[in-house]
């Protein structure tokens, strides 16, 4: 088994493990034999296929993946975030194809953990650690990406159910999962214009089967392909009061506390990304050896690139770990991790030529997979505007 993460790790001088505890390396241990079992023609036909391994998520959630940061209380691991990104590194170093739905379920289960109530989280939590459950999350909009407050879906309290009307799309494993987190704006017929302002955002837990749920276009994607990534449409979608999460109005501060911690989890999949498409730079340099010279410089600094993702990855990780989960750090974690990943991509098809474009070596499928990163769970260029407001506020 190759351990280029857990080599790092480790202190050459002094044997230490500096940055993480055995409980943490326990889960890195876990996560590479899980990667390592994939065949590369498995890996290879999610993609070209575009076709979702439910198997494989299931497999992954026998592994305790599937609830790993969360209390065993709720049935989930106990693990730390850190432990979760170091799954996620690995992960996305090997390209494993159930990575990102992986990504997004512990993404939808931290709403329910932090806002739902004691009935929700029994019913919602152990399923989606035992993997019966795949969740899904439900923010974005034909006509509200990046503007989040632009979401044109509705909810209206109708008796003891409300009654959801929209779209969502590109919803990652929308077409497989179980139960979605949605975000959609609340409709008061008292005060008839109070459903035009972000305050009248609210969360809900929907299930696949409330009657007019329904699985809209599947997508076709340049990257993160087999994801079974889709549009979700609620046609007067009824939806039982006791699945409202959190409060009336809650809604953005549900998804954007959860977005925050999920750049975080991207972060680490496009590390990993980063330092797969390095190994494939070095495995190539070193049978080809004469081609060293004129590329050495650009091995070093993409080696920098791939190094500062993983501090400042791990920097996020830690802080939540520490009860100070930063939306700036993350959406810095998240920019430079998945920028790097597509430069140190771009520039591996152009040391290893034509051969680098071929699926085996995953380098292309790669490069594909980091545009996406660098666009999904908020754009590079709107976490950087963030980023600057913050510092001008
Ligand atoms: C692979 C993949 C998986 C996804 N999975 C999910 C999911 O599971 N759930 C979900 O809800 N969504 C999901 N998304 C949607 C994703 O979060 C959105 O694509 C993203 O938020 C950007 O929105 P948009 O595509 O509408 O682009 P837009 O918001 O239209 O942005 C287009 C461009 O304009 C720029 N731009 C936009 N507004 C501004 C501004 N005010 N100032 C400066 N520049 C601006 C952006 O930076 C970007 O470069 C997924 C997307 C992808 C690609």
């Amino acid at each position: 088994m190759t351990t280029p993460t857990t080599e790092r790790t480790v202190n050459p001088q002094t044997g230490k493990r500096a940055l993480f505890n055995d409980s943490q390396l326990g889960w890195l241990t876990k996560a590479m034999a899980f990667a390592e079992k994939i065949p590369l023609a498995d890996k290879i036909k999610s993609d070209t296929e575009n076709s979702f391994r439910r198997d494989l998520f299931e497999a992954a959630c026998k592994e305790g993946f599937g609830g790993l940061p969360f209390p065993k209380t709720y049935g989930g691991s106990g693990g730390d975030y850190v432990s979760f990104c170091l799954l996620n590194e690995e992960f996305g170093r090997t390209v494993v194809p159930v990575m990102s739905s992986l990504g997004v379920h512990i993404l939808c289960q931290e709403p329910v953990y932090k806002f739902g109530n004691e009935e929700q989280k029994k019913k919602y939590l152990p399923p989606s650690s035992t993997g019966e459950y795949l969740a899904a999350f439900g923010l974005t909009e034909p006509n509200a990406g990046s503007d989040t407050a632009a979401i044109q879906t509705t909810a209206k309290l109708v008796g003891d159910e409300y009654i959801l009307n929209g779209t969502k799309t590109f919803i990652t494993s929308g077409a497989a999962a179980d139960y979605y987190i949605v975000m959609a704006k609340l409709i008061d017929d008292k005060n008839p214009d109070a459903v035009k302002s972000p305050k009248s955002i609210t969360a809900f837990i929907v299930e696949r089967n409330f009657p007019g749920f329904a699985v809209g276009q599947k997508f076709n994607m340049l990257g993160m392909r087999g994801y079974a990534t889709c549009e979700i449409v609620f046609n007067d979608c009824r939806v039982p009061k006791k699945n409202l999460l959190g409060e009336h109005g809650q809604g953005r501060q549900v998804a954007l506390g959860s977005l925050a911690k999920g750049r975080v989890t991207i972060a680490a999949q496009a590390t990993g990304w980063a330092q797969g498409a390095l190994e494939g730079i070095v495995s190539h340099l070193n049978a080809h050896r004469e081609k060293l010279n004129e590329v050495a410089y650009l091995v070093g600094e993409l080696a920098m690139q791939v190094e500062s993702a993983r501090a400042l990855t791990y920097q996020a990780a830690y802080a939540i770990d520490r009860g100070e989960g930063d939306a700036v750090l993350a959406g810095m974690a998240k920019i430079q991790a998945t920028d790097a990943a597509m430069k140190v991509a771009t520039e591996a098809i152009s040391i290893v030529g034509e051969e680098g474009t071929e699926p085996k070596l995953l380098l292309e499928r790669i490069f594909r997979d980091a545009k996406a990163g660098q666009i999904y769970e908020g754009t590079n260029q709107i976490q950087r505007s963030l980023i600057a407001r913050n510092l001008l506020k």
